[in-house]
């Protein structure tokens, strides 16, 4: 009975692979990779030699099909993102969602996501949460944003060191201005910095200070 597993990988510290997700990297028969220098290079630090196929975004509907085929002619298979858990804001989902309807069994190690340590730190309850991924860059932001002023919740968002700034001007401008958040920054890696504070000082800070690297906000649920 064929099977995919899909693997985390680190979102920076190279550590952070589990020791289960190293054995199944060395056990399976073939590896999807969203990007197969980026997987390889892991794989040989790992010291790990395995065939590495692409399966990208960009071309997940396209490539189910053969995919799934190759699936089913292994007994078990890898899915792994450039970072962190396959399919959280990454490719995955379909295919996942295509190897249930196909009869292939399904398993998802535990892992490094972003999300987590993003939420945790940020010292707003984590007992709720929902996480919303990248806003939509143009076509119903605004929308997404007038519905969570609304959200009780705390909020999750990935976002890009070039709209941090303008992102953080609109959560104040949907929000309100003195809406706590946090920015967390380059968790895992040399650089790691949470930035905590209303909506208003924190675009300020990063007015002044330009963003670099990897970006999760976390967003204080309405009062
Ligand atoms: N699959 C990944 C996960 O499980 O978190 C997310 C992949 S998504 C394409 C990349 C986004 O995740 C980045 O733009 C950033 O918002 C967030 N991210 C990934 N690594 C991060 C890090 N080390 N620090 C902060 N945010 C990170």
């Amino acid at each position: 009975m064929a099977k995919l597993i899909l693997v985390p990988t680190p979102i920076g510290n190279l550590e952070d692979i589990t020791l289960r997700s190293i054995r199944i990297l060395k056990e399976t028969e073939l590896i999807f990779a969203e990007d197969t220098r980026v997987t390889n290079r892991l794989l040989k630090h790992l010291e790990i030699n395995k065939p590495v196929i692409p399966f990208h975004a960009h071309n997940e509907h396209r490539s189910l099909a053969l995919t799934i085929d190759r699936i089913r002619a292994n007994t078990m298979c890898v899915l792994v993102s450039d970072a962190g858990t396959p399919a959280i804001s990454d490719p995955g989902f379909l295919l996942v969602r295509e190897c249930l309807k196909e009869g292939i069994e399904i398993e998802c190690l535990p892992g490094p996501s972003a999300l987590i340590p993003a939420l945790v730190a940020s010292g707003f309850p984590c007992d709720k949460f929902v996480f919303e991924g990248f806003l939509p860059h143009k076509k119903g932001r605004q929308s997404r944003l007038v519905a969570l002023a609304e959200e009780e919740r705390t909020i999750i968002l990935y976002e890009s060191p070039h709209r941090l700034v303008k992102c953080l001007g609109q959560i104040a401008e949907f929000l309100g201005a003195d809406r706590q958040v946090c920015v967390a920054r380059e968790i895992t890696k040399m650089y790691e910095e949470y930035r905590r504070g209303t909506a208003v000082e924190v675009q300020k800070h990063y007015e002044q200070n330009p963003p670099k690297g990897e970006i999760v906000i976390v967003i204080e649920g309405k009062k």
